[in-house]
């Protein structure tokens, strides 16, 4: 917009106009802070939700039951099994519940994609690719989940 129409006398300002040339009505109510633009407009959602971080977090103390029970030896075998069976069950059921969110997600842009996934192997992937922007979050979330599973396996060793 590169100009304003004064609502009193019809006459057209520069929309930089604070008040009109002509009849002296006040335009500036188009002069909001910006913040109320701010908080009008969507916010840009962050790669890294809180729930990405806290599954980031299980996956580091996975990491971390792993690195000292198999390199450093500083945690027993009984203390190692217990971190194993917490790491691995909590990943399982994160898992569970992050794939139902990827399948939300899948839903929400597409219900025939949605139905794809669910029914045709490896659909869920192509339904990731192609609504990149929507579902990244909750696939990251989903690979998190499985390397938490992953490194919980490994704790002890078989
Ligand atoms: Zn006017």
């Amino acid at each position: 917009m590169s100009n304003t129409k004064c609502p009193q006398c019809g006459l057209v300002n520069w929309s930089d106009a604070v008040a009109c040339k002509r009849c002296g009505w006040q335009l500036d109510w188009q002069y909001r802070p910006a913040s109320q633009f701010d908080s009008a407009a969507p916010e840009p959602e962050p790669l890294f939700s809180s729930t990405l971080t806290f599954l980031t977090a299980i996956l580091l103390l996975a990491v971390a039951a792993f690195l000292s029970h198999r390199v450093f030896h500083v945690i027993d075998l009984e203390t190692a099994k217990i971190a194993a069976v917490i790491t691995m069950t909590g990943g399982i059921g994160l898992l569970i519940l992050t794939h139902l969110w990827l399948v939300l997600r899948i839903f929400e842009q597409s219900a025939s994609w949605g139905v794809a996934t669910l029914c045709v192997p490896l659909a869920g992937l192509v339904a990731v690719t192609k609504f990149w922007e929507k579902t990244r979050r909750s696939f990251i979330g989903q690979l998190l989940c499985v390397g938490i599973v992953l490194v919980g396996s490994q704790i002890v060793p078989r």
